[in-house]
C-alpha cells in the first residue's frame, strides 16, 4: 500500500475526500449489511427528518499509526456505546456496538493510505454518523435511516507549540437539565454557532458554558470537557447529567490516577471556585488537551498559575502519556487499542 503524496505536517482540521466511506441502511424495521462506497454525495428527499427536524447524531474518533508501523484506532467500543445512547435519545434505530467497531475497522482499513505516518503529528480522523432519511412532515421520528462513516486526515492540532487559550463565560446556555447535552447530535451544535461566532469576534477561543438551571457551576464548552488541576496536584472534573461524557476526559482521568498516581474528583465544580486551580485544560479527541490559560467573566479576568506561555505542567504529562499510549510508545491499558487488520 502506498501512501497518498500529502504534506501531511501541513495539514489543518479540513475535509478531504478519502477513497472509501462505509453506508448502511435501515429499512423495513432492521439495519442492512452494510458496503464500503466511493460516492461521497448523499442524494435525499427534500422532506427528510434530518432536513426538517434534524434527526442525526454523530461520533468522532482517530486512527494513527504507531511507532512500529501499525494502524490503530482508540476505544471504538465507547464511541459505539455513545451512539447507541444517542440514538435512544432521538428516537433512531440502535446501530449495534459490535457492529459499529466492525465498519470503523474496515473504513479505516480501506482508507490505510491516508492514514498518516508516524511522527508527523497527523492522524485519521474518523466520522461515524446516522441520520433519519426518508421525508417525515408531521412531527415523529422517520422510519428510514443511514448509518455512514467517513474518515478524513487531519493535521497537527497544535502547530508550531501550544498556546494557552483565553475563554469566555458565555451568556448563552448549552443543555437544559434533562435535554440532550449528555448525547451527542447535532442540534447542540447548531444552537452552540451563534455563541462561538460571537466569541471569536470579541477574540476569545471558546465559550464556557454554566449550568442552564443555576449559572453558578462548570458545565463544559461546545465541543470538550473541562479539567482542572489544584494547586496540591489533584485533577477536578466537572459531573453534571447534561455534559457530554468524553472519551478522550474518561481516559485521562484512568492515565491520571494509574499511570501519574494522581488523586481524581468528579464532583460539581462551581464558577467562584475556580480561581483556586492552578491548570485547565479542555479535553475532547481533536487536541487531546488544550490549555486555557485565562477565562473572561465580562471583563473580569481569571488567570491560572500555569499562565498564558504554555501549557501546565500536569495536563502536558497527561497529554504526553495519552498520546503516548495512542501512538504505541507506551503499554496502553487492555483493551484501549484496536488494531486495524
Ligand atoms: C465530542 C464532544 C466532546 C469530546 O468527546 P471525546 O469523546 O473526547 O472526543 C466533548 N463535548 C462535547 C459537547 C462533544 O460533542
Amino acid at each position: 500500500m502506498d501512501k497518498k503524496d500529502i504534506d501531511w505536517g501541513d495539514l489543518g482540521f479540513g475535509y478531504i475526500k478519502t477513497d472509501k466511506r462505509f453506508v448502511s441502511d435501515f429499512k423495513d424495521g432492521k439495519w442492512d449489511e452494510g458496503r464500503l462506497i466511493e460516492d461521497e454525495n448523499i442524494v435525499l428527499n427534500e422532506c427528510a427528518g434530518v432536513l426538517q427536524y434534524a434527526q442525526t447524531i454523530f461520533e468522532g474518533l482517530k486512527a494513527y499509526t504507531t511507532k512500529s508501523g501499525k494502524i490503530v484506532t482508540f476505544r471504538p467500543d465507547l464511541n459505539g456505546e455513545r451512539l447507541e445512547n444517542s440514538a435512544k435519545r432521538l428516537e433512531m434505530p440502535v446501530f449495534p456496538k459490535e457492529r459499529f467497531i466492525e465498519a470503523v475497522l474496515a473504513t479505516i482499513k480501506a482508507n490505510e493510505a491516508w492514514v498518516p505516518p508516524y511522527g508527523s503529528g497527523a492522524t485519521l480522523y474518523v466520522r461515524p454518523y446516522m441520520f433519519g432519511s426518508n421525508a417525515v412532515i408531521g412531527v415523529k421520528p422517520a422510519d428510514e435511516y443511514q448509518f455512514r462513516i467517513f474518515t478524513t486526515p487531519v493535521g497537527p492540532y497544535f502547530k508550531g507549540g501550544v498556546k494557552p487559550l483565553t475563554i469566555k463565560v458565555s451568556d448563552f446556555d448549552r443543555a437544559a437539565p434533562r435535554g440532550t447535552g449528555d448525547i451527542k447530535a447535532g442540534l447542540n451544535y447548531a444552537m452552540s454557532l451563534h455563541p462561538i461566532v460571537v466569541a471569536h469576534e470579541e477574540g476569545f477561543a471558546e465559550n464556557m458554558y454554566l449550568d442552564a438551571a443555576t449559572r453558578t457551576k462548570v458545565e463544559e464548552t461546545g465541543g470538550a470537557n473541562f479539567i482542572f488541576v489544584t494547586k496540591d496536584k489533584k485533577i477536578v472534573t466537572p459531573k453534571s447529567d447534561s455534559i457530554l461524557p468524553s472519551i478522550t476526559k474518561r481516559s485521562l482521568l484512568t492515565v491520571a490516577k494509574d499511570y501519574l498516581g494522581l488523586e481524581v474528583i468528579e464532583r460539581e465544580v462551581l464558577f467562584s471556585e475556580i480561581e483556586e486551580f492552578a491548570e485547565c485544560g479542555l479535553c475532547g479527541t481533536a487536541a487531546v488537551i488544550s490549555p486555557v490559560g485565562k477565562v473572561n467573566d465580562h471583563g473580569r479576568e481569571i488567570c491560572f498559575e500555569s499562565g498564558m506561555e504554555s501549557m501546565g505542567q500536569i495536563c502536558g504529562k497527561l497529554r504526553d502519556t495519552l498520546t503516548g499510549i495512542q501512538l504505541g510508545e507506551i503499554e496502553a491499558p487492555e483493551g484501549w487499542i484496536y488494531p486495524v487488520e
